[in-house]
């Protein structure tokens, strides 16, 4: 294999493909080559799953609070090595490096919470009519296998990862194939950490044969998936043939909900951080603005002046707060949709256009307002995944209500009212996983995250990603 290309990590080595193809990655910031890769096959697949399961014997059998000290250790090592993978995603994402620093501190807060909550999840003794005891264990599933996007891709792989390392299992990961570098260094990093080879594998590779081969495969007990609607629902289908335990975190169209009693200063400068970040390309990205018509006006005005002034530039710049889309194609494909929308009715009041200058290089495209929005249209009802957010009016809380709903996603949004009763009536009325009241933030490492209706199945982060990694077993231990 030549040195410059990034190996696979099957059994706690850097390998080549067993075909010996290669992909190239590329900096969405200049579409500069960054790295070649080694491109997996159904091969390597076999090859990482059987690693896994011969890991799964040792890692399996250690006690929590020994997999914990090994997680703490592994946090430890990630937290001195933080700068370096911001780095590497700043990079090959396109992502602003304040950014991708601020990822990197969730990151290790994730992997500390699941080294510290893994001794703290347990089984139950359960009063039953029998004589005897009753009683549950929580217990590893075996090899789960993980498939990931390239939106935030190291922090997406460690929700994942953590908790299913945590609860015992062990792993095989397909990164995206835009951006699989920082998690191969990461998996070095968990080798150095001390995790048996084997339990962390990674083998990027196209999805159509490495995803498929390990949905597919017998050896893999879980699959736990983050990408669209439509790639979910197939590996849902397949996974289902082997009874697989399958969780999927998928697309969304989520509503920034502003009411006119809002502090709309605040609305105006902070909500539209809640869908440019990332470029817009963010599932949690809440996409409809939609807004009380006596203050839609007003709210426009602020919300657009904030987003005309976000600081578009070279990802690697401490300034810039919006960098590039991350190829090509999801350029084309946001231009088409603002095409779509002009044509069915929406206007444009800020964007809608490509940078120039030193920006011309890379996939960049300025965070765009598109007003006179209707929810049956297409800027409303399909996801863009990218700086694109659309106005909607409402007349009352109900319509406001009736107008956020009305989408076949359910994964976050944000409510702005200083109504403390209407913040929980709405609050519990929309059909969303997540919500934010009165802020942009609603992700924490304690606090299940999640979708409702197409937007996903299962829970990461919290509790409740240890429970969906593990079996449950009720045992009777007769006294009669
Ligand atoms: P995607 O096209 O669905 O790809 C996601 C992953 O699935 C990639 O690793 C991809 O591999 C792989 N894949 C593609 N086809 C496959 C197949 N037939 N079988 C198995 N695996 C396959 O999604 P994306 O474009 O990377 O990401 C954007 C989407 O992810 C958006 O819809 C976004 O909302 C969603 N997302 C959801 C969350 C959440 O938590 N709910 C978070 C982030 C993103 P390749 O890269 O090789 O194609």
């Amino acid at each position: 294999m030549s040195a410059t290309v990034e190996g696979l990590v099957i059994g706690g080595d850097r390998v080549a493909a067993a075909e010996g193809e290669t992909f190239d990655v590329v900096n969405p910031a200049t579409a500069a080559t960054l790295a070649s890769v080694a491109s997996a096959g159904a091969e390597d697949v076999d090859r990482a799953v059987a690693a896994s399961m011969a890991a799964y014997e040792r890692w399996g059998a250690l006690s929590p609070v020994t997999r914990g000290r090994h997680l703490h250790r592994f946090a430890a090592l990630v937290e001195e090595h933080a700068e370096e993978l911001a780095l590497l995603e700043c990079r090959n994402v396109g992502m602003p490096i304040g950014d991708a620093r601020g990822q990197l501190g969730m990151i290790v807060d994730v992997i500390r919470y699941y080294a510290g909550a893994v001794d703290k999840f347990f089984g139950h003794t359960v009063p039953v009519e029998r004589d005897g005891v009753a009683m549950t264990f929580r217990e590893p599933i075996g090899v789960v296998g993980l498939i990931t996007p390239w939106n935030f891709p190291l922090n997406i792989a460690n929700w994942k990862i953590a908790p299913a390392l945590a609860a015992g299992n062990t792993v095989v990961l397909k990164p995206a194939s835009l951006t699989p570098l920082s998690v191969l260094r990461y998996a070095e990093l968990a080798i150095e950490a001390g995790i048996p080879a084997g339990a962390l594998n990674v083998v990027p590779g196209p999805g159509g044969t490495v995803g498929s081969a390990l949905v597919e495969h017998p050896g893999v007990g879980k699959i736990g998936f983050t990408g669209s609607t439509e790639v979910g629902a197939g590996i849902a289908r397949r996974a289902a043939a082997g009874i697989k335990r399958v969780t999927l975190e998928l697309g969304g169209k989520s509503a920034c909900v502003v009411f006119e009693d809002a502090d709309l200063d605040k609305v105006g400068r902070l909500a539209p951080y809640g869908v440019f970040e990332n470029c817009g390309q963010d599932c949690c990205a809440r996409s409809r603005l939609i807004v009380q018509e006596s203050v839609a006006d007003e709210v426009v005005e602020r919300y657009s002046e904030t987003a005309r002034n976000l600081r578009v530039g070279m990802p690697e710049s401490p300034e810039t707060e919006v960098g590039p889309l991350i190829s090509a194609g999801q350029r084309e494909t946001v231009e088409r949709y603002v095409g779509i929308g002009l044509e069915e009715g929406a206007r444009i009041v800020v964007g809608g256009e490509r940078p120039n200058g030193e920006l011309s290089g890379g996939f960049f495209y300025r965070p765009t307002v598109l007003a006179d929005v209707r929810n049956d249209m297409t800027v409303a009802r399909e996801e863009i995944f990218g700086p694109v957010v659309s106005v909607i009016t409402f007349r009352d809380e109900a319509d406001a209500v009736a107008i956020a709903n009305d989408t076949p996603y359910g994964l976050s949004g944000s409510l702005w009212t200083r109504d403390g009763a209407r913040q929980l009536r709405v609050a519990r009325a929309l059909r969303t996983g997540v919500l934010g009241v009165n802020t942009n933030s609603s992700v924490f490492p304690q606090t299940p995250f999640g979708g409702y209706k197409q937007s996903g199945i299962g829970k990461e982060l919290g509790m409740e990603a240890l429970a969906h990694n593990t079996e449950l077993k009720s045992v009777f231990i007769s006294t009669e």
